[in-house]
């Protein structure tokens, strides 16, 4: 039989790489961290070319190293996120492979059998560390599959001049939907639509505050008391300088949401319609957790029970970065070193 490690990381985003950092102080562990991505980075190295952090670099750093200013940019861009996390993988030595795609996860006795496109691997215990831009999200719009001009999701979109000249349908109230519509809002003919009013923050309030108020929660939840609503009661979309301009300059007024597609356009239920050449669906993500699938561990909504960063089902699986139910900020830069600490110990305890 092939060298049984004792970690299998699934993931080399910066939540896999938080994992494998604290894996490494920990000391004295076997593992590995295995990535499908040809190159280091995770999903930044697909973000479309104007996206900025929505905090300074430094409140966007993984543990153990800051996350250097990007020169006369507040809020960095993707190419430097990728530079920061090469960087990061290279500086702490973390075994990273890639490519290699993990396909399926199973039971096999006191271990965990781990597939890959390369071969099989054996572990003791596996953190997965997946992310969800594999996993973009469209939502069942009547009619959607009519249309006959180009639809596109968030991961799919680049750049602005691209679109030039067309009458394009920006769907969804997030970040993502808020910073590509600000982006198309001055040489496309622009319709932002979003499910309820566009909520902005407060101009002075960025990730920064996020991140507080995420930590603030985590401790209210940690010692029992109420639970003053997750960040999303501060509201949606953080105003980075290109939204707020576009939005105080009138070009980012949003619509309400239209209630079918047809082959030209959209309609909304007052029988009002916009033609259109481009639909893009800012609509979110889901989980990428299909390798998970023979643990036969999913629950409601196609989430793995946690507690914490642990499978309820299987002691020796973690799950780090996919959103707020594996973790308060675990799936921002700076709030997934602290799950991952904890992943780590709890895979270092179980392992003895
Ligand atoms: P990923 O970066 O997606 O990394 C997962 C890695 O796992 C990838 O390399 C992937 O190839 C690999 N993988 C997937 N499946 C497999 C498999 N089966 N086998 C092997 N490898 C696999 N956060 C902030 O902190 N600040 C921001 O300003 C910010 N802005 C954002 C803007 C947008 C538009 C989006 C979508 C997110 C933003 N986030 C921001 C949130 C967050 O930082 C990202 O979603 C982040 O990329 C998540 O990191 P991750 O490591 O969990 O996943």
């Amino acid at each position: 039989m092939s060298r049984v490690l004792d970690v299998v990381v699934i993931g080399a985003g910066q939540a896999g790489l938080a994992a494998g950092y604290h894996l490494r102080r920990l000391g004295g562990l076997d593992f590995a961290v295995l990535d499908a991505e040809p190159a280091p980075g995770g999903a930044w190295q697909h973000a479309w070319d104007s996206l900025r952090l929505f905090s300074p670099a430094a409140y966007s750093s993984l543990p153990g190293r800051l996350m250097p200013p990007q020169h006369e940019e507040t809020y960095p861009d993707a190419p430097h996120v990728v530079d920061y996390l090469t960087d990061y993988e290279r500086r702490y030595e973390l075994p990273v492979q890639r490519p290699v795609r993990v396909e399926a996860v199973r039971r096999d006795g006191a271990y965990l059998r781990v597939e890959t496109d390369s071969g099989v691997r054996s572990a003791r215990a596996v953190i997965s560390a997946t992310g969800t831009w594999s996993r973009p999200f469209l939502p069942a719009v009547p009619g959607r599959a009519s249309f006959r001009g180009r639809q596109l999701h968030t991961v799919r979109y680049r750049t602005p001049g691209e679109f030039a000249g067309m009458r394009v349908i920006v769907v969804g109230g997030g970040n993502s939907g808020a910073q590509i519509a600000a982006d198309l809002a001055y040489d496309t003919e622009l319709t932002w639509v979003t499910r309820r009013p566009a909520r902005f923050l407060a101009d002075d309030i960025d990730g920064r505050a996020l991140f507080d108020h995420a930590t603030a929660r985590r401790r209210a939840l940690d010692e029992g008391r109420t639970d003053g609503g997750g960040v999303a009661s501060l509201g949606d979309v953080v105003a980075v300088p290109p939204v707020r301009e576009a939005r105080d300059t009138g070009r980012l007024t949003a619509r309400p949401m239209f209630t079918r597609v047809t082959r030209t356009g959209v309609v909304w239920a007052d029988g009002t319609r916009a033609e259109a050449d481009v639909i893009i669906w800012c609509t979110g993500f889901r989980p990428a957790l299909a390798h998970l699938g023979p643990l036969g561990l999913r629950g409601p909504r196609g989430h793995i029970p946690v507690q914490g960063t642990e499978a309820v089902g299987d002691p020796r699986l973690h799950l780090l970065g996919y959103g707020d139910w594996t973790g308060p900020a675990s799936a921002t830069l700076i709030g997934v070193g602290r799950p991952a600490r904890e992943a780590a110990r709890a895979v270092a305890a179980l392992l003895g």
